[in-house]
């Protein structure tokens, strides 16, 4: 969207805002009871039919008024727009402090009439709880009730009791790492009373490009059982040792594939005809994983190791996942690589991307400081619209052009410099850095100077925020990293405005420009002074790593003021988004095949709960089914698959039937006549026992597949030479394995009905125990 259109996608909300204010003095004029009242009515009238469009303008002017009377602020007209825009499913840009909390309350209100679930998620607990927490006073007072979705502190598991009780809430506060994990659990469940999510109706996603955008590379994944334990980790990692890069492997665009050599050399020294073959899948993939854990994971950028033990690394941050480990098999790829002892590698049991889990919501919508750049993704993805609010107070902060240097000691040089001239001033300096390793660099300089700072890198966001908060006070020096402390309001101490404001100083081009903006976004919040001075050096690393090798020729100089190198240092930036852009859109044709065929299952699943009672009648035509097709195979061993599929008693009374029509008739008058067995011992309990051995062949298959999915994407990457499309081969490969665990999945479900066992307990129930 150009400034133009922009300009029209404002103009159309203006008439609704015209409107609102229109009302204003009606609101103000009734009272505390008579805006309660209201509320009530609209609900009514959204329940006998009245759309929530129709109700737009009069919940607005009524949840305003509330705001104004019960918080103290009366949403500003920019506020009002922007949370037509949110009711309307757009994503709207609103800068840094301009009150997005308070104008996410009137589109949640209003759709929390409908008695649908009404969701807000945002990047962290401690925003979720506090925006609920912060903005709960409004909704009792509007009727509604309020449910936060994550636990009080991180350790703690909610039950499914206790989940129940805060989905069902009219207005759910929670993060999407929470909600999507909710998700996938909930389809675990074996009895419907077990569930608690209701049906996805409206959301609005909160600091939206980092939860859909940078969550957007780490699909969700729930782990089982581990694995059996493969020693191909070790023979593979050897093998790899062995290639040369661009004669054995080529590296391109953050994917690194074989070449024909190198093809060559793995059947060679795995002593095979063609590693293509299904049955050496396992091969192949061990080869993928080590080939991967050589070329694009770097110790110490991506990981750590320390005490035999490999530790992932959030670049951004620089923190340690401590308990995180890279999926399907990458970890132990590493820890081979690193000689380091494997672990235990957790088969994948249910998985889902950000990008299929919001598709869900009938409706959605998400606000962000900075997320206009990336517009045409969001539309393309989501069919999402952005637009951008103006600013309720002209903005005042000046953005100082970005100064550039050679060399890491030169930027140091003359940031520092300037960091010591604006302290002295008094003026709170905010220094923003894009590592780890720089913010302790800044910290050391600050000490070695006798300049008392507080240093944020993400580690525990709760106490950040408190620290956050306090960095816009006189004297005060705060470093940190670009994530640190974001949602978090810095208001100005006493006596700041007439220094100028907050200064925030960047230190090195941030991997996009998103989180640049979202840096120089903390001063001059609310039309107050502030100041923003970014130092960039060629050694930057999104510099050193997506810029031109022509750069290093420049390395020596001090300052850079030539408007050509310039242009090819920011081009590095450029090339960095571009790959996010692609990796992510990576994900989702890969997610393709597995989001259709979990709607598939979890669909059957669903009915499978929901589904009033089973009886003999509705599982005929699955072991009729089993029956026929083991007839009319051609290798027929009767007793083995009566013993198989049937009964563990046999007496062989089947053998010696030559007709294959009465052979199947008489198999399933024995399996019927077993079934109404079971079901007169069980009674009342038959029902449940069909449905827990349907679910538990669904779930056993699903489970595998899913793994299966998941292993198949690092084993096809392997083919991208031989083949030229490679997606297209892994959606056909991931159907034809679908197609194969659906036959699996009916004869596991006949095994189950047939051969499970019920054992009845004292205390007059059952447990049932499947083969
Ligand atoms: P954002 O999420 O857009 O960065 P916040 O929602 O954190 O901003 O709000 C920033 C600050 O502005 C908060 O302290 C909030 O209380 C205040 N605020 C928001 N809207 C108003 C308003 N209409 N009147 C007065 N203060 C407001
Ligand atoms: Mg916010």
């Amino acid at each position: 969207m150009s400034k133009l259109t922009n300009r029209y996608a404002l103009h159309k909300l203006y008439p609704f805002l015209k409107k609102i204010n229109a009302l204003q003095e009606k609101m103000a004029s009734l009272s505390d009871d008579d805006l309660q009242k209201q509320m009530h009515i609209f609900k009514e009238e959204v329940h006998s039919g009245t759309p929530l469009d129709a109700l737009l303008v009069p919940v607005y002017a009524c949840v305003r008024e509330a705001a104004k009377r019960i918080l103290g602020m009366f949403p500003y007209d920019e506020q009002v727009l922007a949370a037509i825009a949110l009711h309307q499913g757009h994503i709207i840009e609103m800068k840094t402090g301009e009150g997005k909390t308070l104008v996410a309350t009137m589109p949640l209100a209003l759709n929390a009439l409908s008695g649908k679930s009404t969701i807000l998620v945002t990047s962290n607990d401690y925003l979720a709880k506090r925006d609920a927490t912060e903005m709960g006073r409004l909704y009792h007072f509007l009727g509604f009730t309020v449910g936060i979705g994550v636990p009080e502190d991180a350790s703690q598991q909610l039950s499914a009791e206790e989940k129940k009780i805060i989905y069902s809430r009219d207005i759910v506060y929670t993060t999407h790492g929470v909600l999507a994990f909710d998700y996938l659990l909930e389809n675990l469940v074996t009895r419907k009373e077990e569930r608690y999510l209701r049906p996805f109706s409206y959301i609005v996603i909160d600091e939206v490009d980092s939860v859909l955008l940078d969550a957007a590379t780490m699909p969700l994944v729930i782990s089982g059982a581990p694995r059996v334990q493969s020693n191909l980790y070790e023979s593979a990692d050897y093998f790899v040792s062995s290639l040369r890069k661009d004669i054995d492997y080529k590296l391109e665009d953050r994917e690194v594939f074989l070449t024909e050599k190198g093809l060559d050399a793995a059947e060679r020294f795995f002593g095979v005809e063609n590693l293509y073959q299904r049955e050496y899948f396992e091969i192949l993939r061990h080869i993928m994983l080590s080939l991967r854990a050589h070329t694009l994971f770097l110790k110490d950028r991506d990981y750590v190791v320390g005490d035999h033990k490999v530790s992932l690394l959030d670049q951004r941050s620089g923190r340690i996942f401590e308990s995180t480990k890279l999926k399907s098999g990458l970890h132990q790829a590493i820890e081979a690589k690193e000689h380091c002892p494997i672990t235990d590698d957790a088969r994948a049991m249910a998985s889902i991307t950000y990008q299929a889990f919001f598709r869900l919501f009938e409706k959605m919508s998400g606000m962000s400081g900075a997320v206009y750049n990336e517009r045409q993704e969001l539309k393309k993805v989501y069919n999402l619209d952005t637009i951008v609010i103006p600013t309720h107070k002209k903005i005042a902060r000046i953005d100082a052009p970005d100064l550039y240097f050679g060399h890491k000691e030169a930027q140091m040089e003359a940031a520092a410099a300037f960091i010591l001239k604006r302290h002295a001033t008094g003026q709170p300096l905010l220094i923003v850095t894009s590592s780890i390793d720089d913010s302790y660099a800044y910290s050391r300089f600050l000490l070695a100077k006798g300049i008392p700072h507080n240093v944020l890198n993400a580690y525990n966001v709760a106490k950040e925020a408190e620290i956050i908060k306090e960095a816009g006070q006189k004297n005060a020096v705060t470093v940190a990293t670009s994530v640190a402390g974001r949602g978090t309001d810095i208001r100005l101490g006493a006596g700041v405005q007439e220094l100028g404001g907050l200064c925030v100083v960047g230190i090195g081009r941030q991997m996009n420009l998103r989180s640049e903006k979202q840096a120089r976004g903390r001063a001059g919040r609310q039309g107050d002074p502030g100041y923003s001075q970014f130092f960039i050096s060629i050694e930057d690393d999104v510099v050193d790593e997506y810029g031109s090798t022509k750069l290093s020729k420049y390395l020596k100089k001090n300052q850079i003021t030539s408007s050509r190198i310039i242009r090819l240092i920011n081009q590095a930036q450029i090339n960095a988004e571009t790959l996010e852009r692609t990796s992510r859109r990576e994900i989702m044709e890969y997610d393709r095949s597995l989001s259709a065929q979990r709607t598939l299952i979890y669909n059957m699943r669903n009915r499978l709960l929901d589904a009033p009672s089973l009886s003999i009648e509705d599982v005929k035509g699955l072991v009729d089914n089993c029956i026929d097709n083991f007839v009319s195979s051609s290798h027929q061993d009767v007793s083995r698959f009566v013993l198989d599929h049937l009964s563990y008693h046999y007496d062989g009374i089947f053998d010696t039937i030559k007709d294959p029509d009465e052979l199947s008739k008489q198999l399933k008058d024995f399996a019927y006549r077993l079934l109404r067995q079971k079901q007169d011992f069980m009674q009342g309990e038959f029902n449940g026992y069909l449905k827990t051995t349907l679910l538990s062949a669904i779930d056993h298959l699903w489970v595998e597949q899913v793994d299966y999915l998941e292993q198949l994407r690092y084993a096809i990457a392997l083919r991208q030479y031989a083949q030229r499309n490679i997606i297209y081969m892994f959606h056909q490969e991931a159907y034809d394995a679908f197609t194969v665990m659906m036959d699996k999945m009916k004869e596991q479900a006949v095994q189950n009905m047939m051969l499970g066992m019920v054992i009845s307990n004292e205390a007059d129930s059952f447990r049932i125990l499947l083969p």
